[in-house]
């Protein structure tokens, strides 16, 4: 194991680490690091009545059987606990980094991440940590941890399982996941659904990865497999020079216009109906077709949880993919706009940015037929 994989040095000392628990040799089964970023999880009632983060030691001393697992757990503690409608590339970067800088020391990595942007970190993880062989399952609740009848105890200590699982000796899901509610899903095939209902996720284009009963039934053809030959590549770079253009009836020509002549926009999603339709207005076109000359990436993505781009599936679609427009096909929504990102930042070649775009790079579409 290299040398510089054992300390964690380059983390600042402003995170709180926290030994949670440390088994004697004869029951220590695994090791796992959690990193607490936030969100309803660990939140209370604040001044105002509304909900605020909590640290972590709070959430600790609500869950004692964290204590008496067979896990050597530790805890790194975001500086500043954030609700995750408030992340940003920075924190995709800061975990990214705590678990590369980590990866040798953990037999996995679970994250309590707010769920209102769970998906699209999770998404943003699976891309920048390429060679991931290594559980690392995100999590969080929809009552926070305080709350008698909080999802957080269930959600948290299944996760922990979850992340320490073995098959042979070998982790049984090397993958980014997000776990919730009995089920564990492929975090960038995952979306936000409900807010309201314990079941807040959803995975509609790919199967579930796993659901805890009584004992944890993996359905282990569908996850993706540990590869002895890779070795954890960490990119960082991310561009948010962005939009997203959810395409709806008697769209009007002045204001898409300006939009896409936006300076310095370098790509779009652009949310299309059904199969990846959209109108065949002449305006339409030609304002995709001059971003396009000017080498903004558009890449179609279905407003459908379930919709699976097809270009020229409709005449309404066929337009698309003669002007250029890149086919999203079964990727979600959260996936899509943190892989654009993901490419803008860390590719030159709008050639390479495409193909890039139209093939799976961590299992977050099915390969086109
Ligand atoms: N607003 C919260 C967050 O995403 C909601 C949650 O955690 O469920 O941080």
């Amino acid at each position: 194991m290299p040398e510089k994989y054992l300390k964690m040095a380059k983390i600042p000392p402003k995170y709180r680490i926290v030994e949670v628990s440390r088994p004697p040799a004869s029951r220590l089964r695994a090791s796992v690091l959690i990193i607490y970023t936030g969100g309803t999880v660990g939140m209370v009632h604040g001044p105002s009545g509304a909900l605020v983060p909590l640290n972590f030691n709070e959430i600790v001393k609500r869950v004692p059987s964290l204590k008496s697992l067979d896990l050597k757990i530790t805890v790194i503690s975001f500086p500043e606990p954030f609700d995750s409608s408030n992340v940003t590339i920075s924190e995709w970067q800061q975990l990214a980094h705590i678990i590369y800088e980590n990866y040798h020391i953990y037999d996995g990595f679970v994250i309590l991440h707010g769920t209102d942007t769970m998906s699209f970190t999770a998404s943003a993880l699976s891309f920048m940590l390429q060679g991931l062989n290594k559980p690392v399952i995100f999590t969080g609740a929809q009552l926070p941890i305080s709350a008698i009848r909080s999802d957080a105890r269930a959600n948290l200590v299944t996760a922990l399982e979850i992340a320490s699982a073995k098959k042979g000796k070998n982790p049984m899901v090397p993958e980014v996941c997000v776990y919730f509610d009995y089920q564990l899903m492929r975090g960038n095939r995952s979306y936000k659904k409900r807010s309201s209902q314990f079941a807040a996720f959803g995975c509609d284009n790919y199967p579930i990865l796993a659901r805890a009963g009584i004992r944890i039934a993996y359905n282990e053809s569908v996850i993706k497999r540990y590869n002895p030959e890779e070795e954890l590549v960490l990119k960082d770079r991310f561009s948010a020079e962005v939009l997203i253009l959810k395409i709806f009836p008697s769209m009007q020509e002045h204001i898409v216009r300006h939009l896409l002549n936006t300076p310095d926009l370098k790509g779009v999603m652009l949310e299309t109906y059904g199969s990846g339709n959209a109108p065949i207005s002449g305006w339409f076109i030609s304002c995709l077709r001059e971003a396009i000359r000017k080498d903004i990436v558009v890449y179609n993505v279905s407003q459908l949880t379930g919709g699976i781009v097809m270009h020229g599936r409709y005449e309404t679609s066929r337009f698309l993919d003669e002007i250029g427009v890149v086919s999203g096909h079964d990727i979600t929504r959260e996936a899509a706009i943190t892989k654009l990102m993901f490419l803008l930042g860390t590719e030159g070649n709008i050639d390479v940015i495409k193909q890039k775009l139209s093939t799976p790079l961590s299992g977050e579409m099915s390969t086109p037929i």
